[in-house]
């Protein structure tokens, strides 16, 4: 089996991997100024995509370009949010070079799409797959590959924990080749039980102060994932943001969500702001929670929200997520200021982080990896995967880390 590692290699984004030049397992884009897209140019026969975050997917629609495009494989949920995240980037930047593709290719990418069930096994470009639950976010897969030969296990993005919305993954399947992402192979997450209750109850403190809480949230996963947090606690909220279309889009879905009959309860306590910003200016002011895009900070609802917040210090800014260097969250929480509509202004309102993360941590990464001793093993998707790569040889495993562009036979 031959593998080239066209991107997510020694990096967090645009992960492609292509397997015997003719398999393309995901094509995500590195979000950024400027973006960036994976290396070399492709033209696969078929893709299979783990999951849909921008980062696995971003980059799909631009392969359905020319005259024979390749099928596409994916769970249903994934496939729907990757519609939703391309008709986002195509609103948000079409005709630039941070949107590599056009509405007709969004269009292609339905007529192409190959939606499977976990553990149905499936033909792709003369390989057979399986996907296996991997407990990131709805629809997240582990992707075995089979060639005849070889079996490969691309892990993708996994948690091994259960999370409110998901379930972790169980599934270890056979494999003769691993492919482990490593986002957070040197960091071990609070026990999810206590980052809830110290969330809940500095919720609970600030309205009860008579503030407002902005709690900036992913899309994808978190928003909902916070939704379903809030309502166990009986704290009302309001939601805001792409997330409320996931939320949607997960009803039709409810065999990818962990417990249906808590996210329908979840989504019924939450309510949906229709988008004014009159009506969020309004909002603002209520002594209540607001969940809402972008979870850095880097756009979306958010940016009327904060505005509205920032000066008092009673109010809130809960961030839930992992703040990349560079972002408006990272500098609200390092330097207590946020870049607003061109200008830095100071933030009086108290920001707070919470890491709700959907990865497994370096203990998570060890007890998935223990069912792999005897297997070779590339670590990908993370900012230390040779530091990583190198822990598991000190334990006896064969790890390399291939770097963007490696082109290894194995
Ligand atoms: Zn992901």
């Amino acid at each position: 089996m031959n593998l080239q590692f066209l991107g997510g290699a020694g990096e967090v984004g645009r992960s492609a991997i292509l397997v015997n030049d003719s398999l393309l397992l995901d094509y995500g884009m590195l979000t950024g100024n400027p973006p960036q897209f994976p290396v070399g140019s492709v033209d696969p026969d078929a893709v299979v995509v783990s999951h849909g975050h921008l980062d696995h997917v971003g980059t799909v629609p631009a392969l359905l370009s020319g005259s024979e495009w390749p099928a596409v494989h994916w769970t249903p949920p994934t496939y729907e949010l990757a519609l939703t995240l391309a008709r986002d980037t195509l609103k948000l930047h079409g005709g630039t070079y941070d949107c590599p593709f056009t509405e007709t290719h969004i269009r292609r990418m339905t007529q192409q799409s190959e939606p499977h069930d976990y553990g149905e096994t499936f033909e792709a470009a003369g390989h057979e797959v399986t996907f296996y639950n991997a407990g990131h976010i709805p629809g997240s897969a582990h992707v075995l590959v089979d060639d005849g030969e070889t079996r490969l296990l691309y892990t993708a993005d996994f948690h091994t924990d259960d999370q409110r919305l998901v379930s972790g993954t169980t599934g270890r399947p056979n494999a003769d080749v691993v492919i482990c992402e490593s986002t957070y192979s040197d960091v071990e997450h609070e026990d999810r039980s206590t980052v809830e209750e110290r969330f809940v109850e500095s919720v609970r403190t600030t309205i009860w102060q008579g503030g407002t809480v902005v709690v900036p949230a992913f899309a994808i996963g978190r928003t909902q994932e916070l939704l379903m947090v809030l309502d166990a606690h009986d704290i009302d909220c309001y939601v805001d943001g792409m997330g409320t279309r996931v939320l949607e889009m997960l009803r039709n879905h409810p065999e990818y969500v962990r417990d249906p009959t808590a996210l329908k309860r979840a989504k019924s306590n939450a309510r949906i702001v229709s988008g004014r910003d009159g009506q969020r200016r309004r909002i603002a002011r209520q002594n209540t929670v607001i969940v809402t895009t972008s979870g850095m900070l880097s756009g979306g609802p958010a940016m009327t929200y904060i505005p509205e917040i920032r000066r008092d210090p009673t109010n809130k800014i809960c961030l839930t997520g992992y703040q990349v260097e560079g972002t408006p969250g990272r500098e609200l929480v390092e330097r207590g200021r946020c870049e607003l509509n061109g200008g830095v202004v100071p933030v009086a309102a108290r920001a707070e982080m919470y890491d709700f993360s959907a990865h497994a941590d370096k203990h998570g990464l060890r007890s998935f990896l223990a069912a792999y001793r005897e297997t070779p093993v590339f670590v990908n998707h993370g900012d230390r995967c040779a530091a990583f790569a190198e822990e598991l040889r000190a334990d006896g495993y064969e790890a390399t880390a291939p770097e963007v562009g490696a082109v290894v036979e194995v």
